[in-house]
């Protein structure tokens, strides 16, 4: 995965055409855009990344200790978790789940919740 690239969109004219799924189920062809830096194809789908501050929020109000908070935060900023080109939101959450859960005891159902 292309770490840390800030990413360029290409022009409208260059967008290529893909096929496109949302929902398990295929939803035929759709203009994509994609980064002239790294090539990664831009999620197009509604089911778009948040940006880090929304599950910085929600890790605040987790009832977790600021260690835990900054230990989960770092780990989320190294995996590029909020890169809106290839992170959908339902892959971020299953991220996000998995990071909490690793520092601290918080329940699945109560992250979950929060989302
Ligand atoms: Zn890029």
């Amino acid at each position: 995965m292309a770490a840390h690239c800030k990413h360029e969109s290409c022009g409208t004219a260059e967008k290529v055409w893909l096929p496109y799924e949302f929902e398990g189920r295929s939803r035929g062809l759709k203009p994509h855009s994609y980064c002239i830096l790294c090539g990664v194809v831009k999620n197009v789908s509604p089911d778009r990344a948040k940006p880090m501050g929304y599950y910085t929020n929600i890790l605040a109000r987790l009832g977790i200790t600021k260690v835990q908070i900054r230990l989960s935060a770092k780990e989320l900023e190294r995996m590029d978790f909020d890169d809106i080109y290839f992170m959908t939101r339902s892959e971020q959450e299953e991220v996000f789940i998995s990071v909490v859960q690793k520092y601290s005891k918080v329940p699945e159902n109560r992250i979950r919740a929060s989302l």
